[in-house]
Formats: C-alpha cells, sequence, structure tokens
C-alpha cells in the first residue's frame, strides 16, 4: 500500500508536465471550455472545472456536476429524455469584513488550475490579498473517487500569511431548482426525484474545518450548508474537508438515501486519506493496463495522455443501464445521448485495455435491446433497429429539429434514416468478443444483439427488380446528405452484420447446441430465416465500380457537384455554412469519413489499391465538419503508410479540445475524438489489429516519433509492445497469460513472459 500523504503534498500536482494541464489567470470566453477540459469523472459522477472558491456573488456559468443515467424529459408529453444536470456539491464562499473574498474570477490576479491526469484530480491555487492588512493563499483539491464511484471530495487549504481579521467560510451544495423534484433537504442529506422519468437521487455530505489541526465546530447551518467564522492570525492553516456520496436509483420504490449513507459512512471511515489513496491506486491501475507513451514528440504524448484521461474517467464497469455520451459526463450538448460514437470510437480503446468496461458498455445495448426491437418494429421492419440517439431506454432520443451551425431551424432526419448505428453496435460486439474471447458474454448478449441487428438488415433490404438488394432513404456517417440510397458505409456493414449474424448462429449450433435450440425457439429464427438472411446478404447492392476501384458513396453521388476543398482553405466554418445548406447537399462535400470509415472498419473489403484510391478520392473531397473525421482518416492514412498525412490528422484531432484559442468544447469534451486520438496511435501509427488467431502489428510510425510503446489486453493476457523507430525493434512482453501468436509484419512469432526482440520494417 501507499504511504498515506499529507494534506499539503496532496495539494500540490504532480511534477511531470506530461501528466498535467494547467491554466492560469481567468479568460472569460475561454473559462466554458476550461471547465470541460478540466472535468473530473469517474462513469458516475462527472464535475466540471468550474471554480469553487473564486466565485463569490456572481459568477459566470453555473457549475455542473453530472450524473449517469440521470435522464429526464421537460413534460409528461414530450419523449425525450436529457439528461438532468445535478447540483453544484463544491461551492464555497469565504467572506471577509466588507464583503466576500473574491466577488468574481477575474478579481483574483493569479489563480492557476491544474488538472493532474495521472492522478484523475483536479487542483488549483490562489493567492488573495484583498485589503492591504490581510493576504490569503488558498489551494484546493477535487476528485471523483475512481475506486469508489459514489464519492466525491474536496479538500481546501486555506493559508494566513498576513493579517488579523474576522473570516467566513461557508460551504454549500447547491439545492436551488436544478431540474428535479426535492423530497427532502437538510443538513447532511437531500433526497430528489425526476419529474418524469422515475429516477430517484440522494446527497448525503460530511463537511468540517480544522484550524491548525483542531475540528472547529460550524457557527451556522442550513441544509447541505455549513458555515464557520473565526479570526484570522498569521501562520494560520485552516484545513477543510467536504465527502459527499450520491446515489441514483432507477425506481420511486427504492430510497436511495439509506445506500448514500453507507457509502459516506465507508468514507468517513476510511477518512479524506483513505479516500485519496484508494482512488489514486485506482488511477495507477488504469494507467498501468492503458498507458500509451511517445517518445520524441512532446505534444503529441500531452495530447494523447488527455485523451486517456477522459477516456479512463468516462466509463463505469459497474453500471450495465448507462453508456457514454458524445459529451461523455462533461457538459450539455447533446444532452447525454449515446450515439454510434460509443461502438465505434470508444468501444476499440476499452476492449482493448478495460474489458470489463467494454462489456458494461455493450450490456447497455443489451438491456435497451427492447426499444430497438419497437423502433424497427414501429417502422415496419423486424429485429433491431438501435436509436440513433439512445438515453436511459433505448427508445429514440433524437430531437426533430435543431438550431443548425448557420443559426437557422432545420429538421432532423437522423432519428429515422441513420440506421446504421444497428450495424455499429453489432460491429462492437463481435470487436469485443474477438478481443476478449468472453464466450459468456457471446452467449447471455452479444449473440441475441448479432442475430436481432442481422435479423433487421435482412428485412430492411428489399429485393428489386434488379436482383439486387437495396436499403433506400437512409443517412450515412456524412449528415450532409439525407434520404439517399446504398450508402456503402451502411450496406457493408448490414452485409458484413448479417454475415456475423449467420456465424453466430452456425458457432451456437455447433458448440452450444442446447443454447442454439434456446434462443432460436425464443427468437423464433428458422433454417428457412437463415437462409433468407444468407441471400440477402450476398445479393446487397454495394455501390463498388472494380473498373475505378471506387465504392460510390451512396447511388448518385458521383454525378454532384465536384467542389474543389482547396478553394477554401483556411475558413473557419463548417463546409455546410460556407456554402449553405442546399448546396452542400447537392454536391460531393462530404462532412465527415463515409467511405473512409468503412475503409478504417472492414480494410479486408477493399483489394489491391482500392484502399488508397478510395481514401484519395473522398479525404478530397472531406470538410471534417464532424469532430469524429479527422481521427478515421489519420487512422486510415496511417494504415496506407502515409506517416506524415495521418501525422497532421493527429495534430487536428489533438486540438479539438486543446488548442489555446478554441472555445468549441464549451458544451463539453469530444470524447469520439479523444477515442479516435488512442485508435490512430495504437491502430494505426502503431499497426495493431485483431486476428481470429493473435494480434497483429504493422507499424507506421511519423518520422518524429522515436518510439511508441502501450499496453493492451487480448483475450485474458496482458501484454507490453514497444516499438523502437531507431532500432527497427519491436519489444513484445507477456506480463500476465498464457503464451500466444502475435504477427509482425506477417510473420507470425511466438510471444511468452520473456520479452520477445523483433526486428521490424516499414
Ligand atoms: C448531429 C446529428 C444529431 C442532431 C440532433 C446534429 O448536429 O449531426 O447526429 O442527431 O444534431 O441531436
Ligand atoms: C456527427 C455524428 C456524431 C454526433 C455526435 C455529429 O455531428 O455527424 O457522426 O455521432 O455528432 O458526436
Amino acid at each position: 500500500m501507499t504511504p498515506l500523504k499529507t494534506m499539503s503534498a496532496v495539494l500540490a500536482g504532480t511534477a511531470d508536465p506530461a501528466w498535467i494541464f494547467a491554466v492560469d489567470g481567468f479568460e472569460p470566453m475561454m473559462e466554458s471550455s476550461v471547465e470541460s477540459r478540466f472535468a473530473i469523472s469517474n462513469g458516475f459522477l462527472g464535475v466540471r472545472g468550474a471554480r469553487s472558491t473564486t466565485r463569490g456573488e456572481r459568477w459566470v456559468v453555473p457549475a455542473r456536476t453530472y450524473v449517469a443515467g440521470l435522464f429526464d424529459s421537460p413534460s409528461a408529453k414530450q419523449a425525450t429524455q436529457a439528461l438532468v444536470p445535478a447540483f453544484d456539491w463544491l461551492g464555497v464562499r469565504i467572506a471577509l469584513p466588507g464583503g466576500p473574498l473574491v466577488c468574481h474570477p477575474g478579481d483574483v490576479p493569479s489563480h492557476l488550475m491544474t488538472l493532474d491526469m495521472e492522478r484523475g484530480s483536479v487542483l488549483s491555487e490562489s493567492h488573495h490579498s484583498p485589503r492591504p492588512d490581510i493576504d490569503l493563499s488558498v489551494r484546493t483539491l477535487r476528485l471523483t473517487s475512481m475506486s469508489e464511484r459514489a464519492i466525491g471530495l474536496q479538500l481546501i487549504e486555506l493559508e494566513v500569511e498576513h493579517g488579523e481579521v474576522d473570516v467566513t467560510f461557508e460551504a454549500s451544495a447547491d439545492g436551488r431548482e436544478f431540474g428535479l423534484a426535492t423530497d427532502l433537504l437538510d443538513q447532511a442529506l437531500g433526497l430528489w426525484h425526476t419529474r418524469y422519468s422515475g429516477k430517484r437521487l440522494a446527497l448525503a455530505t460530511l463537511l468540517s474545518l480544522q484550524i491548525d489541526g483542531r475540528i472547529v465546530q460550524p457557527t451556522a447551518l442550513g441544509p447541505l450548508k455549513s458555515s464557520w467564522t473565526w479570526k484570522t492570525r498569521p501562520g494560520q492553516v485552516a484545513s477543510f474537508e467536504r465527502f459527499v456520496a450520491i446515489v441514483r436509483t432507477d425506481s420511486l420504490d427504492q430510497d436511495p438515501g439509506p445506500q448514500a449513507r453507507d457509502k459516506l459512512g465507508l468514507a468517513r471511515r476510511a477518512g479524506w486519506r483513505g479516500v485519496v489513496s484508494a482512488h489514486e491506486a485506482a488511477w495507477t491501475d488504469r494507467w498501468r493496463c492503458s498507458d500509451v507513451t511517445i517518445a520524441g514528440d512532446v505534444d503529441a504524448q500531452h495530447a494523447l495522455r488527455f485523451a486517456m484521461y477522459h477516456l479512463n474517467g468516462a466509463a463505469n464497469p459497474a453500471d450495465e443501464r448507462v453508456s457514454i455520451g458524445a459529451r461523455a459526463l462533461t457538459g450539455d450538448d447533446y444532452h447525454g445521448h449515446v450515439f454510434w460514437d460509443t461502438e465505434i470510437f470508444l468501444l476499440p480503446f476499452y476492449s482493448l485495455t478495460w474489458p470489463e468496461a467494454a462489456r458494461t458498455l455493450l450490456m447497455y445495448r443489451f438491456h435497451t435491446l427492447g426499444g430497438a426491437r419497437a423502433k424497427a418494429a414501429a417502422m415496419g421492419w423486424r429485429g433491431a433497429l438501435y436509436a440513433w440517439e439512445s438515453a436511459a431506454t433505448g427508445a429514440e432520443m433524437t430531437p426533430e429539429q435543431v438550431v443548425g451551425p448557420d443559426r437557422k431551424v432545420v429538421a432532423v432526419l437522423c432519428g429515422r434514416q441513420e440506421q446504421h448505428i444497428s450495424a455499429d453496435v453489432a460491429y462492437a460486439v463481435w470487436q469485443y468478443w474477438q478481443a476478449t474471447g468472453d464466450d459468456d458474454f457471446l452467449l447471455n448478449a452479444g449473440a441475441e444483439i448479432l442475430l436481432e441487428t442481422g435479423r433487421f438488415w435482412a428485412s430492411r433490404a428489399g429485393l428489386e427488380a434488379d436482383g439486387r438488394c437495396h436499403i433506400r432513404g437512409v443517412i450515412g456517417p456524412d449528415e450532409y446528405h439525407e434520404d439517399i440510397d446504398d450508402n456503402a458505409y451502411t450496406n457493408v456493414m448490414a452485409r458484413w452484420n448479417i454475415r456475423r449474424a449467420l456465424d453466430t448462429a452456425a458457432l451456437l449450433h455447433e458448440r452450444w447446441p442446447a443454447r442454439w435450440k434456446v434462443l432460436a425457439s425464443r427468437l423464433g429464427i428458422s433454417d428457412t430465416e437463415l437462409e433468407q438472411w444468407r441471400s440477402v446478404a450476398d445479393k446487397i447492392k454495394t455501390g463498388f465500380d472494380p473498373e475505378t476501384g471506387l465504392f460510390e458513396q451512396f447511388s448518385g453521388y458521383f454525378d454532384l457537384e465536384d467542389i474543389d476543398l482547396g478553394n477554401y482553405a483556411g475558413r473557419s466554418v463548417p463546409m455546410d455554412v460556407v456554402l449553405g445548406r442546399e448546396r452542400t447537399q447537392h454536391s460531393q462535400v462530404v462532412k465527415q469519413a463515409d467511405v473512409v470509415a468503412l475503409l478504417g472498419l472492414l480494410p479486408e473489403e477493399f483489394e489491391g489499391d482500392s484502399a488508397a484510391k478510395n481514401f484519395r478520392y473522398y479525404s478530397s473531397r472531406c470538410g471534417h465538419g464532424s469532430s469524429l473525421s479527422p481521427a478515421m482518416h489519420g487512422l486510415v492514412a496511417a494504415r496506407l503508410g502515409d506517416r506524415a498525412t495521418a501525422l497532421q490528422l493527429f495534430r487536428q484531432t489533438a486540438a479539438i479540445d486543446l488548442s489555446a484559442n478554441r472555445v468549441g468544447s464549451a458544451g463539453g469534451i469530444h470524447i469520439a475524438a479523444q477515442g479516435g486520438l488512442w485508435m490512430l496511435s495504437v491502430l494505426g501509427f502503431a499497426g495493431l489489429a485483431l486476428r481470429g488467431d493473435g494480434l497483429a502489428i504493422d507499424p507506421q510510425l511519423p518520422a518524429e516519433w522515436e518510439s511508441v510503446a502501450f499496453n493492451v489486453q487480448w483475450r485474458g493476457r496482458r501484454l507490453k509492445i514497444r516499438i523502437d523507430q531507431s532500432k527497427r525493434r519491436l519489444d513484445a512482453t507477456i506480463e500476465s497469460g498464457a503464451p500466444m501468436i502475435l504477427f509482425v509484419g506477417g510473420k507470425p512469432n511466438h510471444l511468452d513472459s520473456s520479452m520477445a526482440a523483433l526486428p521490424i520494417s516499414w
């Protein structure tokens, strides 16, 4: 066990700059994006990086804590649910005679905020001389525990450098209206329920203050609020600690109060030192499993750490009823809704570094199969059509209208037409099973998802007079083109989905016949139906032209206006704003990786030089109007050996949430872009790929990267792999688990617990 630290040691950030992000001072325009970047999360509780001590009577943006799965509708009539932003449990107000220590964050000459990614905490340090007779320094820490996810901790140390005045320290949890109905608010416990979705929430809290090591009793009390008043003297140190325990239940009959009290009791017994130490040990473990180190490119290392910090903080392996929204638990954009982002851009990271989290995220899709079946049935199809935007129940949550990037209200067709999501979920299920060999998951959940999504596509793709099966009236990943026919991405993924469903049926039939009998009979799958699936898969139109080697993105795409994006270099708004919606729809300008995404996911569908041809053709027509796009292009560019383009796309992805003048992260960090950064690094540059009989590596490191080392898990084994560019060498070790085969540059190598040093070439 690591020795317990003193409060001062805990309040000091990790020294290594590769592990921290720091921001000093206050920039009103940037504040909201800073809050997103400096969010802390454990997959259950997410807290934006709003300042706690420098807000007085006025502040800029309301502070936000999110509780995963706490969805509610705005009214009884409206079914669309949004994540209800919960209360701010970190608020502190320090008052001196004559007014608050700080009225506005901008008043503080220095306020250093540090995101300590290694320890999963946010720290701050500020100095205050509000009047000539007083000097104070304030240091804070906040965390949401990675080892006990209900627990949040805040520590504040106030040191009096000089001055003797009366000071009041007031700590509160903001019990204002924040979208929940209040059942109880007392000194140590708050209870609420959502108005329409039947969820309950409890917050139990414990606050205490010590002055020079002695506990001081609060002088005023209120609901979730305590306050202390004392006289300062030079050298005095006041130490404040606040624990919260937050519990959500999914039914009005389940009172979350007792559980919140129990969790708080555990934290109280552990003390803040125990809480910090267990939390840090849990983060150490996450880093041990997932860290990627890059030598030779400090910026890339920093950006990738940021990505992995948010990825590790976004998942909760203990709650199968929630998944990860498009902004994780870091902001309000997209209302906490879950998109294909999770399965396509996040699952690779989890399946290969944190299988327990990957399984839980897929179990969320298993538990929401009911919603997906209902959506397919309501639209006249069979099987499971997942919601384009999903919340607590799996019902479709996509809004009917949004305000577009040009500030005009536009109808959103994605909820009806962006159906590739069903194949994306199936893809992630299969990849997870390939990566982990988790047969138990396949038998009890994965198979049903594969079969029901396969069945959906088999009913969706209609046989027409030309003898081909067509999927008409969809939106592919490129959302600039709506209501299109035969989107290559959708159709090829659908065919792949049907074929994997057939493989699943055959596998179960052969290896687990009793299980197959039960499942096939429950789902009503007959041999005749399987035959029909096979026939649809064989007849699906793909849009591939053997003469040019190109996939046509959808029927009629090649006839659209071809616009040279080179003429728009340096633009600061998306292409659909530059050209207007209508012209964009009639052009070949692509919002995001579409055929290129297909190439990223199913490279085996592109033979010979068709991969390079499609990449060239479509990347020059892509406006990267989505944060999901550059990383997917980068992954493909790296695999094709275009390392300079891939590195440029890596930097473009990293800038999405990190560039200094970017305010686009105000509504939360783009977690899919962060997942994409990991994919580009590990699956692209390091060239890791899953095979049925082992793992394969085909590195394509950028010239700047001297080496890259990463950790992955494969079928119960933990591996550490290091690729050294100058030595043209790959070192691989199985840290735990049985020997296996690692293919390097296509050649099989036997791996065991001793380090294998293998030559590489590219
Ligand atoms: C996104 C869609 C989404 C819609 C409504 C658009 O900005 O591109 O994917 O469904 O917003 O949330
Ligand atoms: C993208 C979608 C994505 C959504 C949420 C949209 O802008 O076009 O592909 O799923 O954002 O991140």
